[in-house]
């Protein structure tokens, strides 16, 4: 088995009846390029960048960022690096950032929220992102977008930024694409309007889940409810892929579910175009994908949308594809 995974480390991932989709990496810290390198990985297709705010007793410089995304852009040659801008609370916190306590941090102040109120901290970051830009093939995207507005207030604090660092003679990269985490149900419903004005979409499942089922990713007692095969889901993700693509756009995931062998069928024949996973299920997921007929499991997408039960879905799939 590690042998066949071996032999595709550089190798394409393309289905039985030749369509190629992306398998990259979720990555943490610039040291852990080396493993998406080793295990054969497309490129990127999230850069939490929160570890650079984590663990310390003072934000991170312009500076010491700037390095941390230059070293990974670097490393990655041309191929393609999302990095999400900061997606701080809920679960993650930082010691000296003291935010109010909060009923429910999950439904709280973070991520795109707190940065677009804390603009200072926001636009170091983006700064820093623009600088490393002409380094390689940058893609940035905004995390826990609820709604346009939000998006179209990241992203015009992005381009002022940009034309901050070009007027102080900075060189800053013109093709850097611009999108959007989908984890919040609201985006995913109106995929359509979005999909007009991002470049790209990146499914975060980890996220979306929760939110869809109402069952906090967190709590054992209510894990029986956290389903990623829940039609709910499925019909969710496929509203997104299929509105990006009527824009021309592309669809990634990046939440566990890009991953699973389960769901990586569904996702085939829903016509995802990138799957983001840890670098270790790459070669596995690459060795799968190669033996999957897209056009086949195209053909069961009506019928996988109007199921009843994800129990229903798991096991038509597991019969279609012999697992
Ligand atoms: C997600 O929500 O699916 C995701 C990839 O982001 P995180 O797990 O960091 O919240
Ligand atoms: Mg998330």
């Amino acid at each position: 088995q590690k042998e066949i995974w071996a032999q595709l480390k550089d190798e394409p991932t393309i289905s039985s009846d030749n369509h190629h989709v992306e398998l990259v990496a979720n990555i943490g810290t610039p040291e852990d390029v080396t493993g998406v390198v080793n295990n054969g990985g497309e490129g990127v297709g999230l850069y939490r960048t929160e570890f650079l705010y984590m663990g310390k007793s003072k934000l991170p410089t312009e500076e010491e960022q700037y390095e941390a995304y230059k070293s990974v852009l670097e490393q990655m040659g041309d191929k393609p690096v999302v990095v999400r801008t900061l997606d701080i609370g809920g679960d993650k916190e930082l010691s000296y950032l003291k935010l109010p306590e909060e009923m429910n941090p999950f439904l709280g102040f973070r991520a795109i929220r707190l940065c677009l109120e804390r603009d200072d901290i926001f636009r170091t970051q983006l700064r820093a992102l623009l600088r490393a830009s002409v380094y390689g093939n940058l893609k940035i995207m905004f995390p826990m977008i609820a709604t346009l507005d939000e998006f179209r207030q990241a992203k015009a604090l992005l381009l002022e930024e940009k034309d901050n660092l070009k007027s102080e003679g900075t060189v800053v990269s013109d093709d850097i694409e611009i999108g959007i985490m989908v984890e919040i149900p609201s985006t995913a419903v109106i995929a359509r309007q979005f999909a007009k004005e991002v470049d790209f979409f990146s499914i975060g499942t980890n996220d979306l889940i929760q939110y869809t089922m109402a069952a906090d990713r967190m709590n054992e007692r209510v894990s029986y409810l956290y389903q990623p095969y829940h039609p709910a889901i499925l019909n969710l993700v496929n509203n997104v892929i299929e509105a990006a693509h009527a824009e021309g756009k592309w669809a990634g995931m990046c939440g566990e579910m890009a991953g699973d062998s389960i769901a990586i069928p569904i996702l085939l024949g829903l016509g995802l175009d990138e799957f983001s996973m840890s670098a270790t299920s790459i070669l596995p997921a690459r060795t799968q994908i190669r033996g999957l007929s897209k056009q086949e499991l195209a053909s069961y997408k009506e019928q996988l949308l109007s199921m009843s039960t994800a129990d229903e879905v798991e096991a038509f799939i597991r019969e279609k594809t012999n697992q």
